[in-house]
């Protein structure tokens, strides 16, 4: 079978490897090449037992806090309020105590398998060396910080999701050159991480060609249909044929499918990050700062710290000065840190409100396959998504249940 897919991220770039490995004729279009969009710079944790929607309620409670501090973990531009608006009511509703559970059940089957999804993909491309299993360290400065968590704890409890909390002294032990200001820890010892996001995707696009897969820098225009029927993509340079369309362009993708009248609540959350290339201190294993939202991880180019999100569309110039505030806040975590050359970037997480992204076929439209809106754990649930497409693409079971991430569920 003939399929094109639409983006070259981390998710274009695994459905694509999966759709190869069925034999599939596969052919990936991006405008900006592989790895170019959200998928580049991005914090690199993988993070298996992430099962908490960002709309939980007590995250809710926080966001007026936040919304006065303007380089704080959220800010809105003002001028872009009245377009986000629907998104954030939409958002809101998602957080309802009712859907947690619901919510949480989806996204940890979205994520628990994330390293045994990439391993085939990684040891096909021989880098293995990409995927670190080190764990991830939660930190909080206040007990009333590590008490704010015990909801998200339960939720961990409640899907089998292995962690530990950790006295001063153990997080002292496990990462020697935090400040000493964190006193409370949450330890998971599954998680992981890229060790350069960037150069996974190329990895895993570079095998892609080598495999026989067809790579093609084109934007796409447009969705082709013939008798009512979708026969391939419109782009800048011709018409693709195909017999199944795979939409995985990340937070550009809603516009894609809009001409069909598919309506889908897509949301850019942008995201910073602040790489210091030579910084001096060594943490083993990711650390996240609970009460700043930013994630310290360790890359094979430096140390990265990213977070944050911003409200503000998908043409506004980037506010760097978001990336220079992760920088004070990288000072703050890590005293000793030495802060020479600095590396900035902005990405654009593609965001649903519920969290959930949007997988399958729309109702109407079989030979197009949604695969978009992964938000903030595009790099954990990118390996599932690539097995479950290939599945959808070639008849075989999902290996998990797809209803809460419907297409039409909005
Ligand atoms: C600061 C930050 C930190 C993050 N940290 C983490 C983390 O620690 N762990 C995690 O799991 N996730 C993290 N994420 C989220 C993750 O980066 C995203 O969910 C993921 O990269 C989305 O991948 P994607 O392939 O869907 O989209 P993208 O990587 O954005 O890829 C979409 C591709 O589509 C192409 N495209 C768009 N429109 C067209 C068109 N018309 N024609 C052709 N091509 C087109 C683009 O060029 C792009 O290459 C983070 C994000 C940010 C911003």
């Amino acid at each position: 079978m003939k399929v094109v897919v639409v983006g070259a991220g981390i998710v274009g770039t695994c459905v694509a490897s999966y759709l190869l490995r069925d034999g599939h004729d596969v052919v990936v279009v991006d405008s900006e090449g592989p790895g170019e969009g959200c998928s580049k710079g991005n914090a690199g944790a993988l993070s298996p037992g992430s099962c908490i929607p960002l709309s939980a309620p007590g995250v809710l409670g926080k966001i007026p806090k936040w919304l006065f501090d303007p380089l704080g973990p959220l800010r809105i531009r003002p001028a872009y309020l009245p377009a986000a608006l629907p998104w954030l009511i939409r958002f809101a509703l998602a957080g309802r105590n009712d859907k947690i559970a619901g919510l949480a059940n989806a996204l940890r089957a979205m994520h628990a398998d994330t390293f045994e999804n990439y391993a085939p993909l990684l040891a096909n491309a021989g880098c293995q060396d990409l995927v670190r299993r080190t764990g991830t360290l939660i930190v909080y400065k206040t007990a009333s910080g590590l008490a704010d968590s015990q909801r998200e704890r339960d939720l961990r409890d409640e899907h089998q999701v292995r962690q530990r909390v950790l006295e001063a002294a153990e997080i002292r032990d496990l990462v020697p050159d935090l400040s000493s200001e964190y006193k409370h820890g949450v330890l998971l010892p599954d998680h992981g991480s890229a060790a350069n996001p960037y150069r996974l995707v190329q990895s895993l696009a570079e095998q892609f060609v080598r495999d026989g897969g067809c790579l093609e820098r084109r934007r796409v225009t447009g969705i082709v249909l013939r008798e009512g029927c979708i026969a391939g993509v419109q782009t800048t340079d011709g018409e693709v044929l195909s017999d199944r369309v795979v939409i995985a362009a990340g937070a550009w993708s809603a516009a894609l499918i809009a001409s069909l009248g598919i309506r889908v609540p897509l949301e850019s959350q942008r995201g910073y990050h602040a790489s210091i290339s030579e910084p001096g201190v060594t943490p083993a294993l990711p650390v996240v700062s609970a009460e700043a939202k930013v994630y310290a991880t360790p890359m094979e180019d430096g140390l990265r710290f990213a977070g944050t999100v911003e409200f503000a569309g998908l043409e506004a110039p980037p506010d760097f000065r978001r990336a220079d505030a992760l920088v004070e806040l990288a000072r703050d975590m890590f005293p000793a840190l030495a802060v020479g050359e600095v590396s900035q970037w902005m990405g654009h997480r593609p965001c649903l409100p519920d969290s959930l992204p949007v997988i399958g076929a729309p109702p109407g439209h079989p030979n197009l396959l949604l695969a978009f809106g992964h938000g903030h754990h595009g790099m954990t649930a990118a390996s599932t998504t690539g097995r479950i497409i290939a599945d959808l693409v070639s008849g075989r079971a999902p290996p998990v249940d797809l209803a809460p991430y419907r297409p039409d569920r909005f």
